[in-house]
């Protein structure tokens, strides 16, 4: 026997929302959807009229429904932004490549301008390249690294006003675990802020802070949105996927698990005596940095060197500057905060959407066809 929807009474429902429990129709589901993405908007004040705003487009699930819904809700609410798709091509054969064609598609289904930049054009090498040099370790810190500086500098010279990513709360819930299993205050502190970066570079918001990966894989799929769904094959299996376990967990057993850590870690204070990293610019490239270097320019001076581990903390030094190899002990650049979130090894610490990882490990961890969250479709 069919149940009718809690909200209209009309509909027969069709799926459980993983973040309410309230069983519920296609439609209404829509509308709660796009409406509490509106509302953490408006609420943070995350935009201003006129504003020109890059999206973090990789493909993936979560970039895809926030294109789709950065377009609905500045049509339907008249926010006067305009957008654009700004993509980073890692150069990952077999993965980047296929999901930029998805990107380009959404570039055509929502009528949104699109740049593409390329970690080759930017950094003369690919992330093919730096693999073959360094192997499957640590190879997510350097792409985390040189994504989040190719996103600030593509934003720079698209001239945008800010910044929004695909971080989901999950995302933002697995990073606050992560930061206290290590111990990284200074990242706890700012780990669940929904705007990042207005103390000097391109601000960046989140506005699905507080929506559920669950919901997000639910949206793109009844809405049939045009994504990519395969992980990059460079993915390891690191730390970050241990809090993602265990976060899962904690949700099946209480849902509103993921916005109670949110909600921790918005509520933290850290004492006054914490050092926390000053921010300023890296005397080489001109881009944001806490130290002299910043870590792109470290990483790239190791890789051009032949000493790819210089920068995460495992070379001897004696061909380096005594300058460098401080800079490689110190590793607390906070361009290395923010980058992969199917990933987040060292140098991965905050998790990102910024065009990252297609979210391959959301769509089989959160897969629809086998959910108990659908009632009838
Ligand atoms: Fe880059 Fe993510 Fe692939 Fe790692 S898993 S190489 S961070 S795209």
């Amino acid at each position: 026997m069919p149940v009718l929807c809690a909200v209209c009474s009309t509909n027969n429902a069709a799926l459980k929302r993983p973040k309410t429990g309230q069983v519920i129709c296609k439609e209404c589901f829509y509308a709660a959807f796009e409406d509490e993405v509106h509302r953490t908007i408006v609420t943070h004040q995350l935009f201003s009229p006129g504003e020109t705003i890059a999206i973090g487009a990789s493909g993936g699930k979560d970039s895809t429904v926030l294109a789709h819904i950065m377009k609905t809700l500045n049509d339907r609410h008249s926010y006067g932004l305009n957008l654009i798709l700004l993509s980073i091509d890692e150069g990952i054969t077999g993965y980047r490549d296929d999901s930029l064609e998805t990107v380009k598609r959404n570039q055509v289904q929502y009528d949104l301008p699109l740049k593409v930049l390329s970690y080759k054009e930017l950094y003369g090498w690919t992330m093919d390249a730096i693999v073959q040099q360094i192997g499957m370790k640590n190879n997510c810190t350097f792409c985390g690294v040189f994504r989040r500086q190719a996103l600030d500098r593509g934003a720079m010279g698209l001239k945008v006003d800010k910044i929004v990513t695909g971080h989901n709360a999950d995302d933002i819930a697995e990073t606050v675990l992560m930061n206290i299993l290590r111990g990284d205050i200074a990242r706890l502190r700012r780990c669940t802020a929904i705007t990042t970066g207005t103390e000097g570079a391109i601000p960046r918001s989140k506005p699905f802070k507080y929506t559920y990966e669950k919901e997000i894989v639910m949206y793109a799929y009844f809405k049939k949105l045009d994504y990519f769904s395969t992980e990059c094959v460079y993915s390891p299996n690191a730390y970050r996927g241990h809090a993602r376990a265990y976060l899962k967990d904690l949700e099946s057993i209480r849902p509103s698990a993921i916005i109670d850590i949110i909600h921790s870690g918005d509520s933290l204070s850290v004492k006054s005596d914490v050092k926390m990293p000053i921010q300023g610019t890296c005397s080489r490239c001109g881009y944001i940095s806490s130290q002299e270097l910043c870590k792109a320019c470290i990483l790239l001076e190791g890789l051009n060197r032949g000493l790819p581990k210089l920068g995460i903390g495992k070379v001897s030094g004696s061909t380096l500057s005594s300058h460098i190899r401080k800079m490689e002990l110190k590793e607390t650049d906070d361009q290395s905060s923010e980058s992969c979130s199917c990933a987040g090894e060292e140098g991965n610490k905050e998790g990102n959407k910024d065009g990252c990882c297609s979210g391959e490990r959301t769509v089989s961890s959160v897969t629809v066809g086998d959910s108990k969250h659908l009632l009838d479709f």
